[in-house]
């Protein structure tokens, strides 16, 4: 795009230290969960809480990156399948053992499930993307809300869906059928769980350069070397409606931490949609305005 300036990780790592370093301390003392909190959006989640006074909890597969963030944030770091409902339930229980309660769930563990076109989708792949994506959602609102509802204290409970749950052609089938799904569920949980003060939303990001969508553009032809520089660049000349912008971890995270934080008590069965404006509309019309705007 002429003359856009690419929001590069620079630039997002700028943005999460301006949120890192607002003196208000919007979490204080809230114990957290982020599963998929190793790397990409999760450990951008569980720095920013743990900045505004959480105390967090890393729950994932990589253990040394995890423990390393863990330690770095003073959280706890547990080996977490979210696909194996003891492992979720195991890191709740890790929450009471440590802090004695659980006040947020973000469940924010995912894999892009297989490429390749339904005609030849395999039924188990199919199945082993949901055991994670939307079975491992499931099983953190469950174990989460079980030990909210207990408690009596409420809670907030964060689901990470996707742009490709509102939009077609943005993910494998099985992605796309799992972070829609996800939707579903938060927002049947949170018609069930609000009477106990206990807010269910999700936070939909779309276009960041994490490992995530980056390896997606690797399978691509001729995309196998792109770096995630050259990926956000992509995104912000044509997956976003914001001139040069893609996504950041950092945005992500700030919308997690408006649903963790009391900031957003009366919102509940919510989709956040973190995604630059690509999923409310197409920017291939802008000449129209052109001349007012400019
Ligand atoms: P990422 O690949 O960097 O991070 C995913 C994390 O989930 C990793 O730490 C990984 O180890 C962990 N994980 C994977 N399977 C797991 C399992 N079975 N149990 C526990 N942990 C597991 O990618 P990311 O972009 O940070 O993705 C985080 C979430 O954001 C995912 O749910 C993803 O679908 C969603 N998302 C990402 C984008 C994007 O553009 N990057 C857009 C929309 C939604």
């Amino acid at each position: 795009m002429k003359g856009a300036a690419v929001f590069n990780q620079q630039q997002a790592f700028g943005h999460l230290s301006m949120l890192m370093n607002s003196p208000a301390k919007r979490l204080a003392g809230k114990v957290t969960i982020v599963t998929g909190g190793a790397r990409g959006i999760g450990a951008a989640i569980a720095t920013l809480f743990s900045q505004h006074g959480a105390h967090v909890i890393v729950a994932d597969l990589l253990e040394d990156l995890g423990s390393s963030l863990a330690e770095t944030i003073g959280g706890r770091f547990i080996r977490c399948d979210v696909s194996m409902e003891s492992d979720v339930e195991a890191a709740v229980k890790l929450a009471f053992r440590w802090k004695g309660r659980l006040d947020v769930m973000v469940n924010n563990a995912g894999i892009a499930g297989p490429d390749g076109s339904i005609t030849s989708l395999e039924m188990c792949q199919l199945k082993a993307t949901l055991d994670v994506n939307l079975n491992g959602v499931v099983h953190g609102i469950k174990y989460a809300a079980r030990a909210m509802v207990e408690a009596g204290r409420g809670g907030s409970i964060i689901c990470t869906a996707s742009s490709a749950a509102l939009m077609g052609g943005l993910g494998s089938h099985s992605y796309t059928l799992s972070k829609e799904a996800i939707i579903g569920v938060a927002r049947s949980c949170a018609c069930e769980l609000g009477v106990h003060g206990i807010r269910v939303n999700c936070v939909s990001p779309h276009g960041v350069p994490t490992d995530i969508l980056v390896n997606a553009f690797r399978e691509l032809p001729g995309r196998e070397e792109i770096t995630a520089e050259e990926v956000g660049k992509v995104i912000a000349e044509r997956g976003s409606l914001l001139k040069g912008r893609c996504g950041s971890v950092a945005d992500a995270a700030a919308a997690a931490l408006f649903l963790a934080s009391d900031e957003s008590g009366f919102v509940t069965g919510h989709n956040l949609v973190v995604d630059g404006g690509f999923t409310s509309g197409v920017n291939t019309m802008s000449y129209i305005y052109h001349d007012k705007t400019q």
